[in-house]
C-alpha cells in the first residue's frame, strides 16, 4: 500500500487558498500544475502548489478530481518568484498568480500536443503499448493535437515525460513561425521531382512552416509529404542560454531617458545577456522603449502590458515560454512571464511610482521583485533621478551607479518665484502676476500651455495660506495628518496628537486652512483669465478609466488643448515640443503631504520638468519654499547634494531605505470593533517581528471611514533583513487569511499611508 499524498492548492480568487488536498492517484502534480477540486458546493479550477503535510487526526481533506496540465502552466522558476512574492508582501501564492496569468485560470481551451524534435525525425515504434503508438502516430499524422483528441491522460503524461511529445498549454493554434517542417530519414524519400526537392531541403534541417505557407504549390507539396510520412511537423524550442557571469546591478542616471535605456542594454549585454526583459513604468511608454531597444539591440522586442487582449498576452505568455519569444519590453507583470531563469532585467525609471502594484494584494514593488528575478543575471536600472530606496543601495555598495552626460537639447529656462513675497504684495492668490504673464504670452504665440498641481493623494493636512507652511510634527518633520471626525492632528510617523491650532505657529496668521487647491480649482482659474482657451484637465478625479486617459491623449496630441491643467497624470504632456511654458502652481503641496517622501516627490517632478528638450521651453515654478533643500538641489541640477540631505534625514528618523515600513489597515462597521481589531493585530505584529521591530500604537487611518467602514491602521517599522525572512511574511499573510480579506490589508513597504 502506498501512502497517501496531499499538496497545496491555490486559487487565483478569494479565499485564495492555500488549502490541503488529498491525491487519490498519481504521481504528485508539478507546482503550477492546474487542479480541478471541490470548492465549497462548486468545482473551481485551482493551482498545484507543493507537496502538503496530512491534516491532523479528525480533518478529511477532499480529493483532487483531477489534474488537467501535463506540464505546469507556469514553470518553477515562476512558481518560485510568484512564492517569493507572495512571501515578501505578506500575501498569497493565490492572490499573486492573479497578477501573473495572462487568461483566466479556467479559460475553458484545449492543451495542445506537438511533436518533439527527436520525435518528429522519426523514432522507432517498436515494443510501445498500442494506446501510446496510436497517441503518437495521432499527433504526427495531424501535426498538433488537442489533448482531449490524442488520448487518455494517463497515456499522453507518460508520452510527455519520455520527450516524445511536447505540450503547448491550452491554445487555440501555433504561429507559424514557431512549426518546423522535418524530414523523415527512413526509407527512399519521395518520388516527384518537387517533392523530393522539398524532402531533401528538410533533410538539410528543419525548416519553419512559413516558408510553405504563402504559395498553394509548395503548400500541396508539404502537405503530399507529410500524408507519406516523408515529413512530420514538430516545434522547435530555442536552447537555454548559458548563465552569466555574477555582475553587480548597476543605476544608470542622468541623460536623457532614450540614452538610460540605451546604456542599460549595453550593459546587460556585456554582461552576457541573450535573453532581455526591460520593464517600463507605464503603459503609454512601452511602444517608444519597444523602438529604442530594438534599435540598439539590432532585434525585435515583444512588447507586454495589460492594454493588449487576453490572447494577445497569452500569445505572449507561452512564446516565452518555449524560448521563441527573447527579448521583451513589458510593464510590471511582465515580471511574470515563463522566461529562462537567466533573463537579465532592466528596470526602466525605477523611481517611478506605478512600479508599485496598487490595484490589490499582494502589493509589490517591480524594481524590488527585478532583484529576485534577475538573481544571478545581469540587472540594470535607469532613472532621471533614482529613487532614494536605489540610491541606498548605491551607498552600500550592492549597485553600481554611473552618471551619463547630459543630452542634447535645452534645458528649459527656469524662473523661481517666491510666493511668501507674491502674499505680501498681491494677497493670497493661486497665481502670481509671473505666472499669468507668461500664459498670456504663451497664448499670444498660439503655443500650448501645461500647469501643474503638485499633489498627490487625498490624505488631508493643515497649512497656512499666508507663509505656506503645513503644520508640521515637530518631531519627525513631517506634515501632521488632519482628522475631522475629531479636529485633531495626528502624526502617523511618530503618533503624536494635538489640537487644531487656531493661528499659524510660523507666521501668527490665522489663515489655516485645509489640504492645498485642486486640479479644479486651477482649471476655473485658467478658465476666468482666458475665457477662449481650450483647457484639458488630466487627474484622476477627470480621468477615471483608461480609456478615458487614452481618448485625453490622443485629443491632445490632435491639438485640442490650448492649455493642460493636471497632477503628475499631465506630466506625459512634456513630450510635446508644442508644450513651450510649464508652470508649477505650487511645488509645496508636495512638501507638504504627509508623508516622509514628500521632498522626493517634489526633487523628482522638478527634475524631470528640467530635463532637456528639443524644444524651446521656460518653466515657471511658485514656491513658498524656494530655500528648502528639495527645491533648491532640484533648481542646481544636484541629484547628490540632495541625496545625502535626505539620506541623512532617513537615517536619523529610520525610514526607507534603513528600515522597512508595514502598513496594517483593519476596516470593521463600528469604531470600536475597528479599533479593538487594530490591537490585536498590533499585538500580533509584536510578536510576529521580534524584538528588533517597532510596531506603533493603532491610530484611525487618515482616511478614517470608506463605503461605511471604520479603518485603524498599525505602522510598524522594521530592519530590512526581517521582511525577507520567510516566516515573517508567511506569518504576516496569515494574519491577514484568518480574519479573511476583505477585512484587513497588509501593505510592506507602502507608498501611501492611507
Ligand atoms: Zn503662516
Ligand atoms: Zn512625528
Amino acid at each position: 500500500m502506498t501512502a497517501e499524498l496531499y499538496v497545496d492548492v491555490h486559487f487565483p480568487r478569494p479565499p485564495f487558498g492555500p488549502f490541503t488536498y488529498r491525491l487519490a492517484a498519481g504521481p504528485p502534480p508539478a507546482p503550477g500544475c492546474r487542479l480541478l477540486v471541490e470548492l465549497g458546493r462548486r468545482r473551481a479550477v485551482s493551482l498545484a502548489g507543493r507537496p502538503a503535510s496530512p491534516p491532523p487526526s479528525g480533518v478529511t481533506a477532499k480529493d483532487v478530481q483531477q489534474t488537467l496540465d501535463v506540464e505546469p502552466l507556469l514553470p518553477l522558476p515562476s512558481w518560485e518568484l510568484l512564492e517569493y512574492v507572495a512571501r515578501r508582501y505578506a500575501s498569497s501564492v493565490g492572490e499573486a498568480t492573479r497578477w501573473a496569468l495572462p487568461i483566466p485560470l479556467d479559460a475553458r481551451r484545449d492543451d495542445l500536443l506537438f511533436l518533439t524534435e527527436e520525435f518528429a525525425r522519426g523514432p522507432a515504434l517498436e515494443g510501445w503499448e498500442a494506446e501510446e503508438a496510436a497517441a503518437a502516430a495521432a499527433v504526427r499524422e495531424a501535426g498538433w493535437l488537442g489533448t482531449r483528441a490524442a488520448g487518455p491522460p494517463e497515456i499522453i503524461r507518460g508520452l510527455v515525460e519520455r520527450g516524445v511529445l511536447a505540450l503547448e498549454p491550452y491554445a487555440a493554434r501555433p504561429p507559424l513561425d514557431d512549426v518546423f517542417a522535418y524530414a523523415s530519414p527512413e526509407g527512399e524519400g519521395p518520388r516527384g521531382t518537387r517533392g523530393r526537392q522539398l524532402w531533401e531541403e528538410l533533410a538539410a534541417g528543419p525548416q519553419p512552416l512559413r516558408r510553405y505557407y504563402g504559395e498553394a504549390k509548395s503548400r500541396a507539396a508539404l502537405r503530399r509529404l507529410l500524408r507519406s510520412r516523408h515529413a512530420a511537423l514538430g516545434l522547435r524550442t530555442a536552447p537555454a542560454p548559458p548563465p552569466p557571469e555574477e555582475p553587480a546591478p548597476t543605476l544608470f542616471a542622468g541623460g536623457s531617458r532614450r540614452s538610460r535605456v540605451e546604456e542599460a542594454l549595453g550593459a546587460v549585454r556585456e554582461g552576457g545577456a541573450e535573453t532581455v526583459l526591460l520593464l517600463a513604468p507605464e503603459i503609454h511608454l512601452v511602444p517608444a522603449f519597444q523602438t529604442w531597444a530594438a534599435d540598439f539591440w539590432g532585434e525585435p522586442f515583444q512588447s507586454y502590458s495589460s492594454e493588449a487582449s487576453p490572447a494577445a498576452r497569452w500569445e505572449v505568455f507561452r512564446r516565452c515560454r518555449r524560448g521563441t519569444v527573447r527579448r521583451v519590453v513589458g510593464t510590471r507583470s511582465a515580471l511574470f512571464l515563463p522566461l529562462p531563469p537567466a533573463t537579465a532585467v532592466v528596470v526602466a525609471e525605477e523611481a517611478a511610482s506605478a512600479y508599485k502594484q496598487w490595484e490589490g494584494s499582494p502589493y509589490y514593488h517591480a524594481r524590488d521583485v527585478a532583484f529576485a528575478r534577475a538573481s544571478g543575471a545581469p540587472l540594470a536600472m535607469t532613472a532621471a533621478a533614482p529613487s532614494l530606496e536605489a540610491y541606498g543601495a548605491v551607498a552600500s555598495g550592492e549597485v553600481a551607479l554611473r552618471h551619463l552626460p547630459r543630452a542634447g537639447g535645452a534645458r528649459p529656462e527656469l524662473t523661481v518665484v517666491d510666493m511668501a513675497g507674491v502674499v505680501a504684495a498681491e494677497g493670497p492668490v493661486i497665481f502670481s502676476a509671473a505666472l499669468i504673464e507668461e500664459l498670456r504670452a504663451a497664448r499670444r504665440r498660439r503655443e500650448r500651455a501645461l500647469v501643474i498641481v503638485n499633489r498627490r493623494g487625498y490624505v488631508p493636512y493643515i497649512y497656512c495660506e499666508v507663509c505656506g507652511r503645513a503644520l508640521q510634527c515637530p518631531a519627525c518633520e513631517v506634515a501632521f495628518t488632519y482628522h475631522r471626525d475629531e479636529q485633531t492632528l495626528r502624526c502617523h510617523y511618530c503618533l503624536r496628537r494635538e489640537p487644531l491650532p487656531r493661528r499659524c505657529p510660523t507666521c501668527g496668521k490665522e489663515r489655516l486652512t485645509g489640504v492645498g487647491f485642486g486640479t479644479e480649482k486651477l482649471a476655473a482659474e485658467v478658465r476666468l483669465l482666458f475665457e477662449e482657451a481650450r483647457i484639458g484637465r488630466a487627474d484622476s478625479d477627470a480621468l477615471r478609466t483608461p480609456l478615458q486617459v487614452k481618448t485625453f491623449w490622443a485629443d491632445f496630441a490632435a491639438g485640442k488643448f490650448d492649455v493642460v491643467v493636471g497632477t503628475q497624470m499631465a506630466l506625459r504632456a512634456l513630450d510635446d515640443e508644442k508644450v513651450t511654458f510649464v508652470a508649477v502652481a505650487n511645488a509645496d503641496t508636495a512638501l507638504n503631504i504627509p508623508d516622509f517622501r514628500a521632498a522626493e516627490y517634489t526633487f523628482r517632478m522638478l527634475t524631470q520638468l528640467r530635463e532637456p528638450t528639443p524644444a524651446r521651453r521656460r518653466l515657471l515654478l511658485q514656491t513658498f519654499h524656494p530655500d528648502h533643500y528639495a527645491v533648491a538641489a532640484a533648481v542646481a541640477d544636484d541629484f547628490e547634494a540632495f541625496a545625502r540631505r535626505e539620506l541623512e534625514f532617513r537615517r536619523r528618523l529610520r525610514l526607507p531605505p534603513y528600515t522597512r515600513l508595514i502598513n496594517v489597515v483593519v476596516a470593521e462597521r463600528k469604531a470600536a470593533a475597528a479599533r479593538a481589531a487594530a490591537e490585536e493585530v498590533a499585538a500580533r505584529l509584536a510578536d510576529i517581528l521580534g524584538p528588533e521591530a517597532e510596531v506603533g500604537v493603532p491610530t484611525p487611518a487618515p482616511v478614517a471611514r470608506r463605503r461605511g467602514y471604520r479603518r485603524w491602521q498599525v505602522l510598524a517599522r522594521v530592519p530590512p533583513a526581517t521582511i525577507e525572512r520567510a516566516q515573517a511574511g508567511e506569518a504576516l499573510a496569515a494574519l491577514v487569511r484568518r480574519r479573511g480579506p476583505l477585512d484587513v490589508t497588509v501593505d510592506v513597504d507602502p507608498y501611501d499611508l492611507f
